[in-house]
């Protein structure tokens, strides 16, 4: 594939500087942005700010930012062995990227088009910064297979977006791909434009990573995309749900931060015979894109409720934290909940199960549940962690809000020999067989193991009596 796809969409007189920006698209390969700029440019500044709306507050995921800090070093890697290298600076986003590209006598910048709400406030201001310097500001794909907007219900109805999976899926499968953008054979940057170091994660967080966080960066990526595809994409259709498997493809972190192009994923897929592993995986990376156009057209949706309901959430500081730590006294959920601390990663069977326990079983608000898994997931995704959320409470887009989680069905069913609680849950290792899921009184007591702090079919009728108008 070339060039030929995205290219005529900027001005045709060559210029001598462009900035490229990365935001969560840190690689060199199908990258629409630098691909563009670098056909158009002569010489190209690679740049990342670190936005201080992100990081000022020191608040920021100390798991996402170690898998980001690793994404960066690798993407300057990368552009050295193409002759470049990554400018990095800290600062307000729009103004430091104005600052840039105004000292490197810019004539563009070019950047990713992103779905949130920030992300587009971002480009605004930074469209108002440099305007009157006649530098123009390019967004282009990258960031999704097929870009928010570009399907919509259309002829059916004046909506600008889906808001039911279904149809947008049929139409999705069908929508046309841009080609994949070339990767440069070269980026020349201007040695003028100096670069802060990269700082360690101690300047920019206070926390620090949970025991076992995974490594970012394109070659880990990429490796992984390649083993997953020659290895477990086959069985995916059949072992997505195994608990204990772990056979799902372990890519949401390098797909959020960009390390692999969701197209490449879905390419690379599609480079296998056509069978239910196949498709049912590339169906994922359609949910991705059907939360992200969705969030990008309701980008209050991210903390707002869609589906507006009538009732009240309980208020409950000890049952929140026995959630969050994994002391509920609910082996599977106690196991995904601290999955989450040690790993920032939790299966998504487990996620939909801790996330029905704490909205249904608990009556906790679904916002709550979700900064905790944004404060430590690595692939935490504001248009995917929100939107799911939102699913399970039923207060999104789920065509069923009304499904309750029973999580010793559940446990026993996608765990049943209890092996992903052993793993997890170390009170209960010597546990075995589907009564994993179910400890009795003595053994509770025995293996000092918490009594389960609500009983699930008394929270869901107080739960069904709190929201029944
Ligand atoms: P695979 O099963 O191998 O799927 C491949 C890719 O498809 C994933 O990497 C992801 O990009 C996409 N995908 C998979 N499941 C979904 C889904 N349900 N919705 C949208 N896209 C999906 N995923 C995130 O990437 N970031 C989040 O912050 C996030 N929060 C979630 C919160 C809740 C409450 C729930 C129920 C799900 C959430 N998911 C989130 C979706 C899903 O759980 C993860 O993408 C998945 O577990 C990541 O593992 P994997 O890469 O091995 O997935």
């Amino acid at each position: 594939h070339g060039l030929d796809g995205f290219a005529p969409r900027v001005a045709s007189a060559a210029m001598d500087v462009a900035v490229v920006v990365f935001t969560r698209d840190l690689r060199v390969t199908d990258h629409p942005a630098l691909a563009t700029a670098c056909a158009t440019a002569t010489q190209i500044v690679p740049l990342f700010v670190f936005d201080d709306e992100i990081f000022a507050g020191r608040r920021a995921s100390a798991n996402r930012t170690a898998f980001l800090l690793d994404s960066l070093a690798a993407l300057d890697h990368e552009l050295h062995l193409l002759g470049g290298r990554l400018v990095v600076r800290r600062g307000s986003w729009a103004d430091t990227v104005a600052d840039v590209a105004l000292t490197a006598r810019a004539g563009a910048v070019f950047l990713s088009a992103d779905v949130s709400g920030f992300a587009s406030r971002r480009v605004q201001q930074l469209e108002r910064r440099v305007g009157s310097a006649r530098i123009d500001v390019h967004t282009c794909d990258g960031v999704a297979v097929v870009p928010a907007g570009a399907v919509t219900p259309g002829a059916t109805s004046a909506a600008d977006h889906y808001q039911v999976f279904t149809p947008y899926s049929r139409r999705w499968v069908a929508a046309p791909r841009r080609p994949i953008a070339r990767t440069p054979d070269r980026v020349s940057v201007p040695s003028t434009v100096a670069s802060d170091a990269l700082p360690s994660l101690d300047h920019l967080v206070d926390g620090t990573p949970g025991a076992s966080v995974g490594r970012g960066g394109t070659e880990i990526g990429h490796t992984a995309l390649d083993d997953w595809v020659a290895g477990s994409l086959a069985a995916y259709a059949d072992r997505h749900d195994d608990l204990p498997g772990d056979a799902t493809s372990r890519l949401s972190a390098h797909l959020h931060f960009g390390c692999v192009s969701p197209l490449e994923a879905v390419l690379s897929a599609e480079s296998i015979p056509s069978g239910a592993g196949r498709d049912a995986f590339v169906r994922q990376l359609c949910w991705r894109d059907f939360f992200g156009q969705f969030l990008a057209a309701r980008p209050e949706s991210a903390w707002s409720d869609v589906r507006v309901r009538t009732g009240r959430w309980n208020d409950d500081d000890d049952a929140l934290h026995a959630w969050k730590t994994g002391h509920t006294g609910y082996p599977v959920v106690d196991a995904g909940m601290r999955q989450l601390l040690a790993e920032g990663f939790m299966h998504n069977r487990a996620r939909m199960i801790v996330a029905s326990f704490l909205t249904k079983d608990l009556n906790l608000d679904w916002r709550v549940g979700a900064r905790h898994f944004l404060d430590h997931l690595v692939d935490g995704d504001l248009a995917l962690n929100n939107l799911n959320w939102q699913w399970v409470a039923g207060t999104g887009t789920d065509t069923n809000p009304n499904r309750i989680f029973n999580p010793t069905v559940q446990g026993t069913r996608f765990d049943p020999d209890g092996e992903y609680v052993r793993r997890y849950v170390a009170e209960l290792a010597a546990l075995r067989g589907p009564s994993t899921h179910d400890p009795d009184a003595a053994v509770r007591r025995a293996y000092d193991y918490p009594t389960p702090i609500v009983d699930h079919r008394q929270a869901i009728e107080e739960y069904r009596a709190a929201w029944s108008s």
